[in-house]
């Protein structure tokens, strides 16, 4: 078959049988962001703030956040954005929030734990997030990185309540909040997987070594594992919300989980994802074209009889393997 014959991804994900599945994309800039519109993202899954302040060695002012955030929004009008807060720390140092002298960074003080060190930065990025949304008609989800248990979900919430940001979320990449995913999302309204973290601390293998790229790979079935977690602890923190009478504001209230690392970047991957049942894919922008096609060329059904192969796999190489071979379409790719 000719290349033209793959179906061009049109703005709007979904399977072959029309199960949507949004595909939102990854972006660190305003710049970024209109060129992720232009690929047609339906949205932002992942606006990464910190790259917004990099290589500053003070806390950023309101207006210049207010701008950062903005050029943002303006990009996606009435669209989904979701910004993630500030995630200092490991292998995205901030001088003025995180210690480079920690002997193990990936284990130190990083992303949420550092409103524990530097209280009142993570509420003046929350003040700004709700300031530039407010000058724009914005979609705004706001999450929390390195989230690892539900008090500390339950501080974010508090703290977006505070700022008047009505969406708050955290991502999912420690393996313990994958774990305690229903008693997590019982506390905020949205979850993002984060798989190029949580793959690093499910396999103990650093991101940054190209030496253990074998084990720090998102088809490891263990991480696929607590993915899955993650979704049904998600379906269950959903049947947990009293019941309410219109059905359009029940699924308004239902626990979303999203996937934001670089797995949903892999064709084959996301099929597996939306066959487990995640409900949005955010990937950099190159990708959506082919995301989009492969998920287009598969049912529902299919997505998740493939999902269940992977999971069943006993090595990351057979889940590969199986899945890949099953998606003729992959070929047409290159
Ligand atoms: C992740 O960990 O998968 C993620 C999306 O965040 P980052 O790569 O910025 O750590
Ligand atoms: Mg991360």
């Amino acid at each position: 078959a000719s290349r033209s014959a793959l179906p061009v991804f049109n703005g709007t994900g979904s399977t072959s049988d029309g199960h949507r599945v949004p595909l939102l994309a990854n972006v660190g800039s305003g710049k970024d962001a209109r060129a992720a519109a232009e690929a047609g993202a339906e949205g932002i899954g992942l606006l990464r703030t910190e790259f917004c302040f990099l290589g500053r060695d003070s806390e950023p002012s309101l207006e210049e956040q207010v701008a950062a955030y903005g050029a943002v929004f303006e990009a996606f009008p009435g669209r989904k954005v979701v910004i993630r807060t500030l995630d200092a720390g490991a292998d995205k140092p901030l001088p003025f929030l995180t210690d480079a002298s920690e002997p193990n960074p990936a284990l130190g003080v990083r992303g949420f734990r550092t409103d524990r060190t530097s209280p009142g930065v993570l509420a003046r990025q929350l003040e700004a997030i709700a300031v530039a949304s407010g000058a724009h008609e914005a979609d705004v989800w706001v999450m929390a990185p390195m989230v690892s248990t539900a008090e500390e979900a339950a501080d974010f919430a508090v703290l977006c309540t505070a700022a008047g940001l009505g969406m708050p979320g955290v991502m999912i990449e420690v393996p313990a909040a994958a774990i305690m995913a229903e008693a997590v999302l019982s506390r905020v309204r949205f979850a993002s997987l984060g798989t190029n973290d949580l793959t690093q601390y499910t396999m103990a293998a650093d991101r940054q070594l190209g030496s253990l790229a074998t084990l720090n790979d998102p088809w490891q079935p263990a991480v696929l594992q607590l993915i899955s977690a993650t979704v049904a602890g998600a379906a269950r923190a959903t049947a947990a919300l009293p019941a309410e009478t219109g059905s359009a504001t029940a699924a308004a209230q239902s626990k979303t989980v999203g996937v934001c690392g670089e797995a949903a970047a892999d064709p084959a991957l996301a099929v597996v994802l939306t066959g487990i049942g995640v409900n949005t894919l955010s990937m950099t922008p190159r990708a959506l074209s082919s995301v989009g096609a492969v998920l287009a060329s598969v049912s529902l059904e299919q997505a998740q009889e493939l999902a269940a192969r992977a999971l069943a796999a006993h090595t990351a190489a057979e889940a590969r393997t199986i899945v890949r071979s099953r998606l003729p379409i992959l070929e047409q790719l290159g």
